[in-house]
């Protein structure tokens, strides 16, 4: 029979099981009872709907059996077992789940072995402790069975074998004992059981061993005799060697952080541990425990299409969706977890379980739930909730901006933005109680960065006010507050847009007067700058800079630029306003060569409008004739 080479990155991988001094060797037997737990799983699964699965729950076991004298460990399992096919896909590459990500993870941290314990490495581990690995797998509902086999990276062989259940049976035929690591203690049944209680005492279906034990011999009551030394005799009993209980089940007292933090790394293949778990169980309209968790970090394919959100789904122990969406809402899709129901009609279709009113309820307890963590975060830990922002706030955001604002009440609290005055990341609520008397609305300001942003004019005459601003430099930012509108009574105003209303009565009067003075002016300057702003104006707001650009209508340019890149075909120009400031020295030299040289005043005027479109971050249309004009000028 010939060998067939295993592809290239399940070789590397398994060279590095194989060549391993990792010091965590023993968690392979957690890897491969956990894919026995999830091969009983879908067999669980179908035969809630199959009556021919002939199988029942208390019928479903993992067992665990040594030969000492041959140095075999065995797993087995009565599980859905694997087709030929399944065999060579499964585990003649490198799996999708678990272990591709663990590959990625790899190849960031430059093959760092130490990293290998901290999460599912699959299948592969058998080869830290075995020569060869022999798997018998008989799939359900198919006739034959078959035998896989591979002595590490020279390639593994398929065949047809004997099996008469559904169900797979992984044999190790242990490495022989070094000096560093007696791999001869995986054959011992204490070494075992301390294996299964350590890592694996929440599967949820028995693993069971032959156990020697001891017992006092029975004595007829006509033997007894008081004096006589009592004796003992050995024999060996089918034990179950975990609880059963699986974390979510226990009382919260009983189960430590470590092992809380333990089952999410495990569990959902993360090495960082989680920023915080809540911990769930309700009784009453409908009865369920759950188990969440929020990362520390985003997926790295969280912003994508590739992520899944959803909570694993269980009812009365088996696993019935690995990602139930109707779990979590969208904004809330970086939650991890697991629910647990006993509530659901088991067999229950996934069309059906869409319009479940019992999970309905559910979701929008966990949603109260996690808001409510989230704003512990906030109040208690506020590193880790920057953090948390850092990785997820864009998803918040996104969700206020979703469905016309819907969810905004939900969100809104959760937000936070850099504050230019204090230097730091604060809530709208933050915000609006430091707002001095003075100060109506909630100002924002959008843009590349906040040292960009930190230059605008307008942000210079508001912080000589003393009032602060919101800088916001994420695509979606902008879009936040237009969809809020106001937060606690306190509307928003967009520096690069709106009136800051800044002035008092007396310098509105001013400013019209103002206006009234300079119409002629201006009117030469929309001449003068024809197809370059609809309009000039004056305007005091804008501190010690001579001019600025503002766009003409309600978009910002920020948001024109965000639509170019959404899509270049559809741009929509956003018209420009040139501001000037009418106490500016320069702008005062304008106005009189207006009066007295207005082909100099049409230079000027290019040139100011060159550095309003330099300090709204916008391209110099002409660079050439700019740099021309300013020579000229020179
Ligand atoms: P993972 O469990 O992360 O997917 P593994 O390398 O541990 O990766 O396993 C690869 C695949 O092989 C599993 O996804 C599963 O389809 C299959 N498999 C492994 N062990 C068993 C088993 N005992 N019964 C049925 N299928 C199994």
């Amino acid at each position: 029979m010939s060998k067939k080479q295993f592809k290239a990155e399940s070789k590397r991988l398994l060279d590095m099981m194989i060549n391993s001094i990792y010091t965590h060797q023993e968690i392979f037997l957690r890897e491969l009872i956990s894919n026995a737990s999830d091969a009983i799983d879908k067999l669980a699964y179908l035969a809630l709907t199959d009556q021919n699965v002939g199988l029942n729950r208390e019928d479903f076991a993992i067992d665990l059996r040594v030969d000492k004298k041959l140095g075999l460990l065995t797993v087995s399992d009565n599980g859905i077992g694997m087709s030929k096919d399944e065999m060579e896909q499964n585990l003649g590459t490198i799996a999708k789940s678990g272990s591709l990500q663990f590959k990625q993870e790899l190849d960031k941290e430059h093959s760092d072995v130490d990293i290998i314990g901290q999460f599912g490495v699959g299948f592969y581990s058998a080869f830290m402790v075995a020569d060869t690995v022999t798997v018998l797998s008989k799939k359900y509902g198919e006739e034959e069975a078959w035998m896989w086999q591979s002595s590490g990276a020279d390639g593994y062989t398929v065949s047809p074998c004997e099996k008469t259940t559904v169900g797979t049976e992984v044999i190790l035929k242990l490495k022989a004992d070094t000096e560093d690591e007696k791999y001869s203690r995986f054959l011992e049944q204490y070494e075992l059981q301390n294996l299964v209680r350590k890592y694996s005492d929440y599967i949820r279906y028995p693993i069971r061993m032959e156990m020697e034990k001891s017992r006092r011999k029975e004595v007829p009551e006509d033997e007894k005799d008081e004096d006589k030394e009592p004796e003992w005799e050995t024999y060996t009993e089918l034990t179950t060697l975990n609880s059963m209980i699986p974390v979510w089940q226990r009382s919260k007292k009983d189960v430590t952080d470590e092992e809380y933090d333990g089952f999410y790394k495990d569990k959902f293949f993360d090495f960082e541990k989680p920023l915080s778990h809540l911990s769930i169980s309700v009784e009453g309209a409908v009865t369920y425990k759950a188990l969440l968790y929020i990362p520390a970090k985003a997926p790295y394919d969280f912003y994508t299409k590739d992520y899944k959100k959803g909570l694993q789904l269980y009812s009365s122990g088996v696993m019935i969706m690995e990602h139930c969406e109707d779990l979590v809402p969208d904004y809330f899709r970086f939650v991890r977890g697991v629910v647990d129901t006993a509530d659901l009609s088991l067999n229950i279709s996934r069309e059906l379980l869409q319009h479940n009113r019992q999970l309905a309820i559910i979701s929008s307890n966990l949603e109260k739930k996690i808001k409510q963590e989230l704003l512990n975060l906030q109040k208690d830990r506020r590193e880790d909730y920057e953090k948390f922002f850092a990785a997820f706030g864009r998803q918040l955001k996104y969700g206020i901006v979703a469905d016309y604002g819907m969810h905004k009440d939900v969100l809104q609290d959760l937000l936070v933005f850099w504050s230019a005055k204090e230097q730091k990341l604060v809530t709208l609520k933050e915000y609006v109680e430091a707002m001095p008397e003075a100060q109506k609305h909630i100002y924002f300001a959008a843009g590349e960065s906040n040292a960009r942003l930190a230059q605008l004019p307008q942000y210079q005459r508001l912080q000589e006010k003393g009032f602060d601003v919101l800088f916001m430099t994420e695509d979606v930012d902008e879009f936040v507050p237009r969809t809020l509108m106001n937060y606690m009574e306190k509307d928003f105003r967009n520096l690069a847009t709106d009136d800051l209303d800044l002035s008092s009565e007396e310098e509105k009067k001013a400013a019209e007067e103002a206006a009234a003075e300079w119409k002629d002016d201006l009117d030469f300057l929309k001449t003068a700058l024809e197809g370059k702003i609809s309009k000039a104006e004056i305007s005091a707001d804008l501190g010690s800079h001579p001019v600025c650009l503002v766009p003409d209508g309600g978009m910002s340019f920020e948001m024109e630029k965000y639509f170019k890149r959404m899509n270049p075909d559809m741009a929509m120009p956003v018209e420009k306003v040139l501001q000037l400031n009418a106490e500016h020295p320069v702008v005062q030299k304008l106005k009189s060569l207006i009066h007295d040289d207005p082909e100099k005043a049409k230079q000027y005027a290019q040139v100011l409008y060159a550095q309003g479109l330099i300090l709204a971050d916008l391209p110099i249309e002409d660079p050439q004739a700019y740099t021309e004009l300013i020579c000229g000028l020179l």
